[in-house]
């Protein structure tokens, strides 16, 4: 069986550290309105460090988040045909102790929604991109371009769009707009 890693963040769930800064700062702001990988990059240094106090302090934003359309349903299938592993990063290298608190978040989310995936197959790490598999799936470009993968899926974000079609191409990456179509690509002409 190929090997699949998934990511969470952006990829599974959507829009938890969006509403953690909403929540914040009583704001409304929306996915479209953020172009920085990390939305509190939107806040002004000195109330960033507010801001992570209080994320990691008071926050535990998979009790409430939101999951991509269909993105359980397609996964549950694909691990009937793949071998998949769940892999997200944890570290937070701003707060390397506080972060800790986002390994169990991260674990207890996957367990509860998601009781198909072998709790053995969750991967919590800090380092992504040395993990060797056949198909990745991520938000991320920089945990899809290392060497190792013959698919590369990436979900397309606004944080992501400066990566256009033969960027991407170059680099074996293919961008993908929704769950149904990574059914379409990895499960065409399963049973
Ligand atoms: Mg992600």
């Amino acid at each position: 069986m190929k090997k699949i890693m998934i990511d969470l963040d952006e990829t599974i769930v959507m829009d938890g550290y969006l509403k953690a800064v909403n929540d914040y700062k009583h704001t409304n702001y929306k996915a479209e309105d953020i172009d920085t990988y990390f939305v509190e990059d939107i806040l002004e240094p000195e109330e960033k460090e507010k801001f992570l106090d209080y994320f990691y302090e008071k926050l535990n934003i998979y009790e409430d988040i939101k999951v991509l359309p269909n993105a359980i349903k397609v996964i549950e299938e694909l691990s009937k045909h793949y071998d998949v592993y769940i892999c997200t990063a944890f570290v937070d290298k701003r707060r390397p102790l506080d972060s800790k608190v986002m390994a169990m978040y991260k674990y207890e989310w996957i367990i509860k929604n998601m009781p198909f995936i072998d709790p053995k197959k969750i991967i919590l790490t800090g380092s992504k991109d040395v993990i060797m598999c056949d198909i990745k799936i991520d938000d991320k470009v920089g945990n899809l371009e290392n060497g190792y993968g013959e698919v590369k899926l990436l979900l397309d974000h606004r944080h992501n769009q400066n990566y256009d079609f033969e960027k991407l191409n170059s680099l074996g990456i293919r961008r993908v707009y929704n769950w149904d179509a990574i059914r379409d690509i990895l499960l065409e002409g399963c049973e």
